[in-house]
């Protein structure tokens, strides 16, 4: 890692990076969410979300005391709902271990739910200006481009990201400039070399191999589901929770019976996940509903899927 090239990414960096507002503290119960929210998230759909986070769970403490219930409404929209349940799990066990405090220690860090090891490295470069790497997909990708080695494994990435976060003079700063870099100029498919501030130093600028990047596309699994509607005018509808592990976990939904074949009928609804594309048929009952479950009024007061809801209210 050449020093020039750590100077001049830091200066393109403070010139021209987004003003976004986790960049505006180093108070790690804030960074710990907008990071985790952004994990699978688009920026644009992260910011008035983070600021509404805030208003629901101010403090750590708040978020431990609230039921999960809670926290997945809160976490409505955003999708892998996992993230929520993990956050949740991790404010309690900061709360009974940490007495409340989120730990500057990065094992300590580590050890909470759903922190892997670069996400531990973005909250301690953060908020305890540690030198301690970040390697996410678009860190992955510069650092693959800098050197021109597309097949670099991970054990090679973190020994490159660690030393270049060792010359760098301020290491909070260098983990943000090289995920903008990520972000805007080398993007995944439209590299801007013409206007990259680290062009001199990269020895795939210029002649970027896309195709060769490029992944092998993982095939979607199609689901065919159908949704045993009960309504009843005076109650609302009647909604189940669904088990703890699996799609849509600890999520509302009317009863969900999987299908073994595809329908002869059209879908009343394709909600598409990452690699999966659920196809849902509303089953319309007029016998009372089995089972655990409640009737509910008001869908918006309980967390349920965006399919779901796409569902009841289309
Ligand atoms: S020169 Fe091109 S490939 Fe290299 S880091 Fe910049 S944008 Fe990415």
């Amino acid at each position: 890692m050449s020093s020039i090239r750590c100077k001049t990414l830091l200066h393109w960096y403070a010139q021209h990076r987004r003003d976004l507002p986790w960049r505006h503290t180093s108070d790690p119960y804030h960074i710990w969410i907008s990071e985790i929210m952004l994990q699978q998230t688009q920026v644009k759909t992260v910011l008035p979300r983070y600021r509404q986070w805030f208003h629901t769970f101010p403090t750590i403490a708040s978020l431990a005391e609230a039921p999960l219930d809670d926290v997945l409404k809160a976490w409505e929209g955003l999708g892998y709902y996992r993230r929520a349940r993990f956050i949740h799990q991790s404010a309690i066990r900061i709360t009974e271990i940490f007495s409340g405090h989120f730990p500057s220690d990065f094992n300590a860090i580590l050890s909470l739910s759903g922190i892997g090891r670069s996400t531990a490295g973005a909250i301690s470069s953060f908020c305890f200006d540690q030198r301690t790497p970040v390697l996410d997909g678009n860190v992955k990708r510069v650092l693959k481009r800098w050197h021109q080695k597309p097949e670099a494994l991970e054990k090679q990435l973190w020994e490159w990201a660690q030393s270049a976060i060792n010359q760098a003079s301020h290491a909070a700063n260098w983990n943000q400039a090289m995920m903008e870099l990520g972000a805007t100029h080398c993007s995944a498919s439209k590299p801007e070399c013409a206007l990259c501030p680290v062009a001199p130093h990269c020895r795939a600028a210029f002649h970027v191999d896309i195709l060769a990047e490029k992944k092998k596309p993982v095939a979607v699994q199609n689901l065919y589901w159908q949704v045993d509607m009960h309504r009843c005018p005076e109650r609302g509808i009647w909604l189940i929770q669904r088990p703890d592990k699996g799609i849509w976990a600890g999520l509302w939904t009317p009863p969900i019976r999987e299908l073994d074949k595809k329908p002869k009928q059209k879908p009343s609804h394709i909600h598409q996940l990452t690699h999966r594309r659920i196809h849902l048929y509303i089953n319309l009952l007029t016998t009372l509903p089995t089972g655990h479950g409640q009737w509910v009024r008001d869908i918006r007061s309980l967390a349920l899927p965006t399919g779901i809801h796409r569902l009841l209210t289309s």
